[in-house]
């Protein structure tokens, strides 16, 4: 068995990042600009967007952070939007998710200008996406890829397993990998909530991608041997034995399948780290379509 560090694939891709934006400051180009919203106080959010902004810091980008009360109208939201999509000194902006239950995320994503989308979100960017269009590939499915990709995981031809139909992981990473490219060409199936025989068709499955947010549901026994486990899963459970008073657990029972499968990403450490490489590679290349 072989344990996919995400954590070390992310720092090589950081790496290369912050070379390109050595070049373009010896170049005399723009330093990329990464901005994101923030609204409301949800604690998981505001972990995410500070590791999102550290992460600018380290490879040399400029960040901005714009946070709002949760009780901001979707009319000034998008306003607030609006204003970012005018600031040319800005290349990308994210608006963390989730919303607040009385904003329309639909609507508001639908305001960001698709040039400025490095999240990928936008349905001009999704259906590019969906095309096989170069694009902004929402970040952890092109994690995923870059995962499989410079793990050298062969899946032409092999039987996948997306599990969950999420429009930010199960399926834009269905899409990618049945597509016809290298790391694609896969024969996917996308299992969810309905699905009857989830057993049978983990234990059929050459690849599993599970992003359900079920903490340790994928056991030893559903995993057919010498296969590839790549969890996104990433659930707070209570833990006393943490100074947090929690630990970050994975969909995958890390202890049982490993011992069974070739390759498995750890929680954390594994598609995580890779979620935010691939949100700074989208700014980088949003920076330098404007140059
Ligand atoms: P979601 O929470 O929107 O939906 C969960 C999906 O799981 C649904 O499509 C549902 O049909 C499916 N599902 C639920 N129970 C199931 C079952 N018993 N069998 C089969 N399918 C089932 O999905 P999401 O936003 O993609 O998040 C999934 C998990 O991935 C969460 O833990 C989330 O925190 C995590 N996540 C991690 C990253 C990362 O960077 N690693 C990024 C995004 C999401």
């Amino acid at each position: 068995m072989k344990i996919i560090d995400g954590k070390k694939v992310s720092i090589e891709v950081l790496d290369e990042i912050k070379s390109s934006v050595d070049n373009r400051v010896k170049n005399n180009l723009k330093i990329p600009h990464l901005a994101a919203i923030l609204v409301g106080n949800d604690g998981p959010s505001k972990t995410y967007v500070n590791s999102k902004i550290k992460a600018c810091e380290r490879v040399g980008f400029k960040s901005s952070l714009f946070k709002y009360s949760d009780s901001i109208s979707e009319n000034d939201l998008i306003d607030e939007i609006q204003k970012i999509n005018n600031n040319d000194d800005i290349d990308g902006f994210i608006v963390q998710l989730p919303l607040p239950k009385d904003i329309n995320q639909e609507k508001i994503l639908s305001q960001v200008d698709p040039y400025k989308d490095v999240d990928g979100f936008h349905p001009i960017n999704y259906g590019k996406m969906a095309l096989g269009i170069d694009t902004f590939l929402p970040a952890t499915p092109a994690g995923i890829i870059e995962l499989i990709e410079r793990s050298k995981i062969q899946t032409a031809g092999k039987k996948c397993l997306v599990i969950g139909r999420s429009q930010i992981v199960g399926r834009p990473i269905s899409i990618l990998l049945s597509q016809n490219k290298i790391f694609g060409n896969a024969t996917v199936t996308v299992a969810h909530s309905r699905t009857s025989n989830l057993e049978e068709l983990c234990l059929e499955s050459d690849l599993i991608i599970s992003a359900i947010g079920k903490p340790e549901f994928i056991k030893g026994d559903m995993v057919k041997k010498g296969s590839t486990i790549i969890d996104v899963g990433i659930t707070r459970v209570d833990d006393s034995s943490s100074h947090k008073g929690y630990r970050i657990a994975g969909d995958v029972d890390f202890n049982s399948v490993s011992s069974r499968v070739g390759f498995i990403t750890p929680v954390p450490g594994g598609v995580g780290p890779m979620t935010i490489a691939m949100l700074l590679k989208n700014t980088l290349k949003a920076c330098s379509l404007s140059d």
